[in-house]
């Protein structure tokens, strides 16, 4: 039997990386190096060496389930779509659309994160929709909207990154978060530049820096008003570039000489000298960069601290020119995408604003419906969730699992428990799933074709490489069978390419412009970058990007009229109407919950490498599990001894909202003042337990990575 290669994407992080697959003749998919795909080259992870495992059959749902007498039984599609259908119609006739909740996911690929955005608007006619790509990036997208008038993840490719001279990577872990990443800062090393790394803790990536800064979780805003105070003091501003291409320094220039060095250094921890030498890198080159990632974003004031990091970046001359600027680590799969196509609550598809009479002109004429017959915006995810059980009666939930992801997880699933009425969709019986009424099993990403959106703002091409097993159907066709039953029956088709064909006249014209970008294209070029708009003559369009291949020889004469796509954004000028980036005028505050006597020690959480997420793929997998079996408590040797507590022995951590317990792991990697646990797992070492969501006043994340906890032994080892 011949076997065939597809090539292909991980289902997994932001990455995105390329992966051949190929169907084993006596069963199962091979998972090969696909080398010809330049961001990671053919590297890949053990989550993405071990993704097919989540394939075969035992592991996953193949059979809907509808609770009957409590239970959750098998039951046919047609019996469990009439349920939904039934239980959605009740509950909007009884209480209105607004009664209806959607919650979307960050590894939905595009074609799925819109067609779900328009069914919430056009066949329920709800404004409750919102995704948990809300607790991954909203805070890094809010500051590039308001620096540069456009967020996208990474404004350049990360093939730049090592050819600049100096990277400053805040809040970022990436050899546990994308480990074929990292060789982007070692070669950033080996060419002679410099990485300076912010973090709590000392972790494997922080190892690799030229300086690490070790601030006090929460304090990143103060860190950055810091070495901003430095510059300026320094006198290493670029006057001539500020002038040109910025407004309102004045002001952030004045909220930042408020920030001494000394005032800094007691809020953060880190030293006067550590400060100056961190400037004396950062402005030594001629280009240079900052990364952020969830570190400094979940924060409460998340926003303003991202913006404080763009400072940098402005004052400097750092952004806008080649080789430099400040980029958002995107973490989810399709983290990028699934906020630009419709299913974030304030947005509709092309990064247009849901406020914007023109951009719901525009949409609604693609959808074919009055522009006033759609809803405003709704909730942000944590307060969705929030409403479960009094606003909101009945929710449809496609490819989270906040029971494990969500902050203050106890009470989420107290919501998700008092919902009138829960249906899920998804691959595994996530925790989550298993509160639901109906569940549905859908085809995972080597079933399906479909595209995402890398960190990069790459949109790329994930194929099909085997047919899906019996029983199993795609989230498209699970909206378009939602759609007909209650009443629309056109425009949800389930052919992945139609309905890009339809994103990309949505989305044309609009911020995240995709409407140049074909299916054809995107097989042959290995990504394009958006913005890349249709060529402005329709017949053109037609001709060129949907009928002609680069091996036609009408290719070349084509060719000209194709947008190259822009993998390198604001050279020229920024996204802003006047095409200058904006300052934040900003000030230090701090976090949502400080420490005090009653809960004195500060928690911080993240991710390790054999986990993804909420874990419900990943601790299915064998390989993965065995690496990282269980959660663990962090703990610097001196906050052990002062606890009287040993490595793997039992500890509770608790906070104002809960209490998890799990092993002690002792290690002189992180802050004597703060601990620290991974959030992959459910039960008793559930993290978010713990978590505080409080919310940013302008992306609304809440503030996952710092809250005040106590530490008490509780004896032995938890099992795993
Ligand atoms: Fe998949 Fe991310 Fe690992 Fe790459 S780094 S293999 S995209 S999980």
């Amino acid at each position: 039997m011949q076997t065939v290669s597809t090539p292909t994407h991980c289902p997994y992080c932001a990455l995105q990386c390329g992966m051949n697959l190929t169907p084993l003749p006596e069963g199962g998919v091979e998972v090969t190096e696909r080398t010809d795909f330049p961001v990671n080259r053919g590297a890949l992870c053990s989550k993405g060496r071990t993704a097919p495992a989540l394939l075969a059959p035992g592991v996953r749902l193949t059979s809907p389930l509808v609770r009957s007498e409590g239970v959750l039984v098998p039951a046919t599609w047609d019996e469990a779509l009439g349920r939904i259908a039934g239980e959605i119609s009740r509950t909007r006739a009884e209480h209105g659309p607004d009664a209806l909740g959607v919650f979307g996911g960050g590894g939905l690929t595009n074609e799925k994160a819109y067609a779900l955005g328009k069914f919430a608007r056009v066949v329920l006619g709800t404004s409750q929709i919102d995704y948990n790509g809300r607790f991954c990036m909203s805070s890094a997208a809010a500051a590039g909207m308001r620096a540069f008038g456009l967020d996208r993840g990474l404004p350049f490719p990360l093939e730049d990154v090592p050819r600049t001279g100096c990277v400053i990577l805040v809040g970022s872990n990436l050899a546990e978060t994308m480990p074929p990443a990292l060789r982007y800062l070692t070669e950033l090393k080996e060419n002679g530049g410099t990485l300076i790394v912010v973090d709590p803790r000392r972790t494997r990536t922080a190892e690799q820096a030229d300086l690490h800064l070790a601030p006090r979780p929460g304090t990143d805003l103060a860190l950055a008003l810091g070495l901003l105070h430095l510059i300026v003091a320094e006198g290493r501003t670029d006057e001539a570039y500020i002038r040109e291409r910025t407004s309102g320094w004045e002001d952030a220039r004045a909220a930042a000489m408020a920030h001494w060095p000394e005032y800094v250094e007691r809020i953060t921890g880190v030293s006067v000298p550590q400060l100056r030498e961190a400037v004396r890198l950062f402005c030594a080159p001629q280009a240079a960069m900052v990364l952020t990632a969830r570190g400094p974003e979940q924060q409460s004031q998340g926003t303003d601290t991202v913006g404080a990091w763009i400072n940098l970046c402005l004052a400097t001359g750092r952004a806008g020119r080649p080789l430099s600027g400040y980029g958002c680590l995107t973490g989810q799969g399709n983290g990028q995408g699934g906020r630009e196509h419709g299913q974030k609550a304030d947005q509709l598809p092309g990064y247009r604003k849901l406020t914007d009479p023109a951009a719901r002109r525009h949409v609604a004429e693609v959808w074919g419906v009055d522009p006033d017959a759609l809803p405003g915006p709704g909730r942000s995810a944590y307060e969705l969730l929030d409403a479960l059980g009094t606003d909101i009666r009945a929710l449809l939930l496609m490819g989270s699992n906040p029971v494990v992801s969500a902050p203050r997880a106890a009470h989420i699933e107290d919501r998700l428990r008092s919902v009138g009425f829960l249906a899920v969709c998804d691959v595994v019986l996530s925790e989550t799933a298993q509160l639901a009424d109906v569940v549905l099993p859908v085809t995972q990403w080597a079933e399906e074709t479909g595209t995402t959106t890398s960190l990069e703002g790459r949109v790329l091409l994930r194929r099909r490489a085997l047919p899906a097993p019996p029983g199993v159907r795609s989230d498209l066709e699970v909206l378009h069978e939602l759609a007909a039953r209650l009443g629309v029956e056109k425009g949800f088709p389930t052919d992945p390419e139609e309905v890009f064909e339809e994103l990309r006249r949505a989305s044309a014209g609009g911020p995240a412009d995709y409407s140049g970008i074909t299916y054809r294209r995107l097989a042959e070029e290995n990504g394009l970058f958006w913005p890349c708009p249709a060529p402005a003559d329709a017949q053109e369009c037609e001709d060129a990007s949907l009928d002609v291949l680069p091996d036609d020889p009408a290719y070349d004469e084509a060719a000209p009229v194709l947008h190259p796509g822009s993998p390198r954004l604001f050279l020229d000028r920024f996204a802003t109407e006047d095409g200058r980036a904006r300052f934040a005028a900003v000030s230090y505050r701090g976090v949502a919950e400080e420490p005090d006597d009653a809960y004195p020690v500060l928690l911080t959480t993240g991710r390790v490498v054999a986990q993804y997420q909420s874990g419900a793929q990943t601790r299915r997998v064998e390989e993965l599990n065995a690496a990282a079996p269980g959660p663990y408590v962090e703990m610097h040797p001196r906050l052990a001894e002062r606890l009287g507590a040993s490595d793997g022995e039992a500890v509770a951590v608790v906070s104002r909202r809960g209490r998890a317990v799990a092993p002690v792991r002792i290690s002189r990697a992180i802050r004597p003042d703060t601990v620290f646990m991974p959030f992959h797992w459910p039960g008793e070492g559930r993290a978010n337990s713990l978590t505080n969501p409080a919310l940013d006043p302008t992306s609304r994340m809440p503030e996952f990575k710092v809250c005040a906890v106590r530490l008490e032994r509780v004896g032995g080892v938890p099992s795993q």
